[in-house]
């Protein structure tokens, strides 16, 4: 950055969104610290931010086993599958085959008897373990079963219970390929081998990947700590009585769940009066007790010199315009931190002054703050994804994006990027279509509530017309990734 972001003349022109995202990306390079580490029970890991590497114990599956119900053979045993023939005078007709039941190998129960001979089979349950000498599984589907005593004779009866010596008949035996229906040792994930690394942020997915190597605990990252406030006279806490010229905090709420979703520690503040004194008190100690501190309100043009002179008091601020709707005006700062006693502080702790519209406050966070606390908190992308894009650049922890095709006509400026709040239909020739969730004012909270998506129309483009291709940020299927 030739020009520092808290340079006055920095803030003189209108920034445009990659812009203020690299510029960001930049300052809180600076401040950057790998997060201290814990370690936590695997139950309390889901959430959490991997620290550690992770190398594979073991080999899973830890054996070969079989990944359907029926027997286990060694296809070399089989009639030759070009000509038909039986290997044993038992077989009968060319695509039929009948093999010896010696025994059973079931899920927890493996076979410890001797290996199978050519002409042999074993009944076998799924994930049961491979006996020695098979190689192959055919499916209870395909197979009836004759036993000795000539009872009991039928389709898949009687897994469980083998008798020695009971026959089995295999239908369609020349299409068996040799490894059929066999989970090998390892194909998962092989002994030794490195199954995640630091920054894993530990879905579902990872912390059942995690148990299926045995952990029962793993290293993980501290979670950040956020303070958050609102500001403004006329803002109002939810079960208070609304004064004259009053409004409910809605962005208190929005941002905490926000946060809380990331997994964040949140500092819930309250609500701070339009005024310099509480604001720079309230700043001042919000970050000797967060890694970061966020306000909603006071950073529109003719309001922000409260916030502008009480940051100027705690720390340096840049108040930014950004060509976006909703959402142009943002305050970015570093507040000065209580000096830091360890390496995983940098002494600053940065500050967003989000707008304070409700649909502007929850727009920026997502462009700017989510990206940005997903940095901090020591997360990488996963390792396809990586090539592509260095740590810092913060555009690649925005909500990710998809292209669908406008459902309808959407109107925008030219000079600026729009979000619409929009919801994915099918049209009539049962197409994946956008459409907005209606009235789109910065304050209509109700269309992020009825939002799936935010639609960018980008700078540049002033009218999109319904049936082009427009790209859009996928919220998530809960509302916000
Ligand atoms: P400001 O950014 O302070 O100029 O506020 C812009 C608009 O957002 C005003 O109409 C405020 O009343 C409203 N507003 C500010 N803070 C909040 C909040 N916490 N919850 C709901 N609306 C707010
Ligand atoms: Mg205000």
């Amino acid at each position: 950055m030739s020009l520092s972001c808290f340079d006055p003349r920095f803030g003189e022109r209108m920034l445009s969104v990659d812009e203020a995202l690299s510029v960001l990306g930049e300052s809180l390079a600076g401040v950057m610290r790998t997060p201290r580490s814990e370690r936590v029970a695997l139950a309390q890991a889901p959430g959490r931010v991997l620290a550690e590497t992770v190398i594979s114990p073991l080999d899973v599956p830890a054996q070969t086993n079989a990944a359907m119900d029926g027997i286990a053979l060694a296809q070399a045993s089989l009639p030759d599958a070009e000509s038909g023939e039986p290997l044993s005078d038992r077989g009968e007709l060319s695509d039929h085959c009948q093999l010896i039941v010696i025994g059973s190998s079931l899920a927890g129960h493996p076979w410890t008897g001797r290996a199978l001979a050519a002409g042999e089979a074993m009944r076998i349950t799924t994930g049961a373990a491979l006996p020695a000498g098979a190689d192959t599984v055919v499916m209870q589907e395909q197979l009836e079963y004759r036993s000795t005593q000539g009872e009991g004779e039928g389709q898949g009866e009687g897994l469980i219970e083998s008798e020695a010596g009971e026959r089995v008949v295999i239908e369609g035996v020349t299409s068996i390929r040799r490894g059929q229906n066999v989970r090998q040792a390892g194909e998962d994930i092989a002994r030794g081998s490195q199954v995640m690394a630091p920054g894993q942020w530990l879905t579902p997915a990872a912390v059942g990947v995690l148990a299926s190597l045995g952990l029962a605990e793993v290293a993980v990252y501290r979670p950040l700590t956020v303070a958050v406030f609102s500001t403004g006279d006329e803002v109002t806490a939810p079960g208070e009585t609304l004064p004259a010229g009053g409004i409910y905090d809605a962005n208190r709420f929005s941002l905490v769940a926000l946060l809380r979703d990331q997994g964040i520690e949140v500092l819930d503040l309250g609500i701070l009066s339009d005024d310099e004194a509480s604001v720079s008190a309230a700043l001042r100690d919000a970050a000797t007790r967060a890694d970061m501190v966020i306000t909603s309100g006071g950073v529109s043009v003719g309001e922000a010199d409260h916030v502008r002179s009480a940051l100027a008091a705690c720390g340096e601020l840049a108040l930014w315009r950004i060509a976006m709707r909703p959402g142009r005006p943002l305050a970015f700062g570093m507040l000065r931190a209580i000096p830091a006693d360890d390496a995983s502080s940098s002494g600053q702790v940065p500050f967003f002054g989000l707008p304070g519209n409700p649909v502007a406050t929850m727009v920026t966070f997502l462009q700017f703050v989510l990206p940005a606390l997903r940095l901090l908190s020591g997360q990488q992308r996963l390792a396809k994804a990586e090539a592509s894009a260095s740590a810092t650049t913060l555009a690649q922890w925005q909500a990710p994006r998809l292209q669908l095709i406008a459902g309808e006509t959407l109107r925008s400026r030219a000079e600026r990027v729009d979000y619409h709040r929009g919801q994915i239909v099918l049209d009539d020739q049962g197409r994946q279509v956008v459409m907005t969730t209606g009235r789109q004012g910065s304050g209509i909270l109700t269309s992020m509530l009825l939002a799936e998506c935010l639609i960018e129309i980008p700078a540049g483009c002033a009218t999109l017309h319904a049936g082009e291709p427009v790209m859009v940020q996928w919220l998530g299927s809960r509302g916000i990734i």
